[in-house]
C-alpha cells in the first residue's frame, strides 16, 4: 500500500512512527426519556455526586501534572475545579434537570451555551472552549460510568490519534510511551499544543476531518517538524521518523564564521518551560509571554507570585538576559477576570500596551513593581518589553509609569534593580517611528507573527488568507531591514522573536539582515546554531540584498532555494 499524507499544523519539531490507538471522548447518548419519567430529586444527587467526583479526580490529576510537569502546567486544573464551582454552569445543568431531563442531557445541554459564548469569542478565548468541554466530557462520562481509556498507560510505541485532546488529556501522556498525538483539531497555541512542546512529544494538530478515517491499528507517522501525518508509510519515511533528531547540543554561545556573535534565545510562555531551553542550549530568554502566567485562573498573580517565577526564569540564566514582556492581552488572548468590552475586531483593537496604559493600569504596575524587584534579586540580566507599542507617546507614558514605580519601591523601601528596556515591533507604525523609538530605548524585538498579520493585512488565524501571511514576502523584509537600521541607528539591539527567528531555512536571511538575536522555541535552538556558525557574514548581507530587492515571495523562496 502506498502512504498518504495529510497536512495539519506541526507543534514540535519532532518525529516519530506508531500504531494508531483511538482516543475517543464523546459519550453517546439515548435518547432522553419523557420529562415525567424523570426524577428530578434523584438527577440532581446524581449530578452533585459526578460533580464530587469530578473534584476528586481533578485535584489528583493536578496534584501529579505539578510533580512530573510544574506547577505552571498545573494551573490549568485549577481553573478546571473553579469552572465546576461557576453557578453559571452548574445552574444551567440544574435548570436543565429542573426542566426533565436526566442529569447527563442536562450536563450536555448546560454546558452547550457557556462553550458556544467561548468559541464565539474566538482566537485564544475560542480554545478556552476547549477546556469547557473537557470538563463536560468528564461529567458525562462520569455520570454515564463509561470506561475511559488510560493514557498514562498507553503501550510503548503508542500514536495517539483524537478529534480532540484536552489540556488534561495531554497532561496524562508519557513521552517514554508514546510516540506522537495528532488531532483532527486544534491550533498551534491550544494548550494541548504548549504541552506537547514543553514535554517533547512529536505533534500535527489541525489535521481535519481526514483523520478520522484514519484506522485503529494503522502504521503512521507524525512529522511534527512538516507538519504531517503519514499513514501507511513506505520504509524510508518511517526510518526517517524514527531516527532521533541528529543534532549537536550547543551549550556555548556561538557567532558566525567569521566571527559576529549571534545571541540564540528560547521563548517561553512559564516557567517550566526554562529547563528544555537551557538543555537545548539557549543562550538567553529572548521572550518570556507573561500572558501564559494569567491565564486559566480566576484571580491574577499577585506581585509576589510573580517575583517568584521571575526570579526563577532569572536563576536559571545567571549568564544570560532574560526578556520578559509585559502582559499582552486583547486580541486573540482574552483572560476572564479582566474587564474587557467585546470588541468588533480585537486584533486593532485594545491589545497589549494599549491594555496595560489603560483599563489594566494596576495589573500594569504590578507586573512591573515585581519584575524591578526580581532584577534584583535574580542571577541573569532583566529586560523589559512593551508589546504591540505603535506611538512613541505610548513609550514615553510607559517610562513615566515605570519611574513611578521605581519612587514606590524607594518609598517602601524595597530593593530593585532597572532593566534594559525596549519594545515589540510588531505594528508598521513602530517600524516607521523605530529612529524615534530607539533613542528611548535599549532594544527591540520583532514580533513577525504580529508585523506580518498587520504589514500584509492578514490575520494570523484566518486559513484563508495563510498564503498572504508569509513572513517571506518581500514587504515584510523590507519592514524588518528598515526596523533593525532604525535600532541600530538609536545604538539600540534588535533580536526577533516571532515564530519566523526560529526557521532554520531563514537564519542566513536574518544574519544578513543584522539581526543581532534570534529567540524561538527552544526545540530548534540546536538547528539555529548549527547554521550559524556556518555563515559568513558579508554572504549573508548579500543574499539578504538580493532578498529584499524581490518583487515576489516566490522569488524571495528561489533565492533561498539556491
Ligand atoms: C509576535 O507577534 O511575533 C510575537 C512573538 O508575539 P505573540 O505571538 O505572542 O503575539
Ligand atoms: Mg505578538
Amino acid at each position: 500500500m502506498s502512504e498518504r499524507r495529510l497536512e495539519g499544523t506541526g507543534v514540535t519539531p519532532l518525529s516519530g512512527v506508531g500504531t494508531v490507538i483511538w482516543y475517543d471522548q464523546e459519550v453517546d447518548l439515548p435518547e432522553p426519556p419523557a420529562p415525567d419519567e424523570v426524577d428530578p430529586d434523584a438527577e440532581h444527587d446524581r449530578f452533585e455526586t459526578a460533580l464530587d467526583a469530578a473534584r476528586e479526580e481533578l485535584q489528583a490529576e493536578r496534584d501529579r501534572t505539578a510533580e512530573e510537569v510544574g506547577e505552571d502546567e498545573a494551573a490549568i486544573f485549577d481553573a478546571h475545579l473553579q469552572f465546576l464551582d461557576d453557578p453559571q454552569i452548574t445552574g444551567a445543568v440544574e435548570d436543565a434537570i429542573d426542566e426533565g431531563l436526566p442529569a447527563e442531557h442536562a450536563v450536555r445541554e448546560g454546558f452547550e451555551g457557556a462553550i458556544e459564548q467561548m468559541e464565539a469569542a474566538g482566537g485564544r478565548m475560542a480554545e478556552r472552549a476547549d477546556d469547557l468541554r473537557d470538563i463536560r466530557d468528564r461529567l458525562l462520562r462520569i455520570v454515564t460510568d463509561s470506561e475511559r481509556l488510560d493514557l498514562s498507560e498507553l503501550p510503548e510505541g503508542t500514536v495517539l490519534l483524537a478529534e480532540m485532546l484536552t489540556p488534561s488529556d495531554t497532561a496524562q501522556l508519557d513521552p517514554e510511551r508514546v510516540a506522537g498525538f495528532a488531532t483532527a483539531k486544534g491550533g498551534r497555541t491550544s494548550h494541548a499544543a504548549i504541552f506537547a512542546r514543553s514535554i517533547g512529544i512529536p505533534a500535527v494538530v489541525g489535521v481535519g476531518e481526514q483523520l478520522l478515517e484514519i484506522e485503529a491499528d494503522a502504521e503512521i507517522v507524525v512529522d511534527g517538524e512538516a507538519g504531517e501525518v503519514v499513514v501507511d508509510p513506505d520504509e524510508a519515511t518511517r526510518e526517517r521518523a524514527a531516527e532521533s533528531r541528529d543534532v549537536e547540543i550547543r551549550t556555548e554561545r556561538v557567532a558566525t564564521a567569521d566571527g559576529e556573535p549571534v545571541e540564540v534565545a528560547a521563548n517561553i510562555g512559564t516557567a517550566a518551560e526554562l529547563e528544555g531551553a537551557v538543555a537545548q542550549g539557549a543562550d538567553a530568554v529572548g521572550l518570556f509571554r507573561t500572558e501564559f502566567l494569567f491565564l486559566d485562573r480566576a484571580t491574577p498573580p499577585d506581585e509576589d507570585e510573580q517575583l517568584e517565577t521571575y526570579v526563577e526564569a532569572l536563576d536559571a540564566f545567571p549568564e544570560g538576559r532574560v526578556v520578559v514582556r509585559t502582559l499582552d492581552i486583547g486580541g486573540d488572548k482574552p483572560i476572564p477576570y479582566v474587564d474587557a468590552e467585546e470588541e468588533e475586531n480585537p486584533f486593532l483593537g485594545t491589545r497589549g500596551i494599549r491594555r496595560s496604559l489603560g483599563p489594566d493600569a494596576e495589573l500594569f504596575r504590578t507586573q512591573l513593581r515585581a519584575l524591578l524587584r526580581a532584577g534584583a534579586e535574580g542571577d541573569g540580566e532583566l529586560a523589559v518589553m512593551f508589546p504591540m507599542v505603535a506611538t512613541v507617546k505610548e513609550v514615553d507614558r510607559s517610562l513615566a509609569v515605570i519611574e513611578d514605580v521605581r519612587a514606590e519601591l524607594d518609598e517602601d523601601g524595597l530593593a530593585y534593580e532597572m532593566p534594559e528596556l525596549g519594545v515589540m515591533v510588531e505594528t508598521p507604525a513602530a517600524v516607521f517611528m523605530g529612529e524615534q523609538l530607539a533613542e528611548r530605548l535599549d532594544f527591540f524585538s520583532i514580533g513577525t507573527n504580529d508585523l506580518t498579520q498587520y504589514v500584509m493585512a492578514a490575520s494570523r488565524q484566518n486559513e484563508a488568507v495563510a498564503h498572504l501571511h508569509n513572513p517571506r514576502d518581500p514587504a515584510v523584509l523590507r519592514a524588518i531591514d528598515r526596523a533593525v537600521d532604525a535600532a541600530h541607528a538609536g545604538d539600540a539591539w534588535i533580536g526577533m522573536c516571532g515564530e519566523m527567528a526560529g526557521d532554520p531555512e531563514l537564519t542566513e536571511l536574518l544574519v544578513g539582515l543584522g539581526l543581532d538575536e534570534l529567540s524561538m522555541s527552544a526545540v530548534t535552538i540546536p538547528d539555529v546554531k548549527a547554521n550559524v556558525v556556518e555563515i559568513d557574514t558579508a554572504e549573508a548581507r548579500e543574499f539578504a540584498e538580493q532578498a529584499l530587492a524581490s518583487e515576489t515571495k516566490a522569488q524571495v523562496n528561489e533565492r533561498l532555494e539556491e
